[in-house]
């Protein structure tokens, strides 16, 4: 059973914008979309002089983007079917005694439902 981190959560948003097509993902040059270092689900060899974002930032940037940069529209998003969702304030809940939405993470059909979300390793 997987796991979800803030990397498989942003890879699962990329593939669902591109309708799960991997290549049109691969393909995508939407660069200044701040899931696009990221877009393959591992973290790019160079940076091209630029400041990457943590996965967890980047999730929180796009989710800013998504609710026209307002951040109480982030935090009250009413999709948490959104494979982001768990992240969307830029924290990890997979972390213990981070602050997060851990309920959310649990919502996942992929996620052990009898399992504690804080006993999830994590590794993004
Ligand atoms: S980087 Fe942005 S535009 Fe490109 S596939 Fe991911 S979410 Fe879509
Ligand atoms: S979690 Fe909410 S705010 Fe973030 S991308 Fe998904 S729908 Fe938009």
């Amino acid at each position: 059973m997987k796991n979800l981190t803030p990397l498989r959560s942003l890879r699962k948003g990329c593939l669902h914008c591109m309708g799960e097509n991997y290549n049109q993902v691969e393909a995508c040059h939407l660069d200044a979309c701040p899931l696009h270092p990221l877009r393959l689900g591992r973290k790019p060899k160079s940076s091209n002089g630029k400041k990457l974002l943590t996965t967890v930032k980047s999730i929180k940037a796009h989710c800013l983007e998504c609710s026209a940069f307002n951040k109480a529209e982030v935090r009250n998003c009413n999709i948490p079917d959104c494979v982001l969702y768990p992240f969307r304030m830029g924290k990890n809940p997979n972390i213990k005694n981070r602050k997060g939405n851990r309920e959310a993470l649990r919502n996942y059909s992929f996620l052990p439902k009898n399992k504690s979300v804080q006993a999830i390793s994590v590794h993004n």
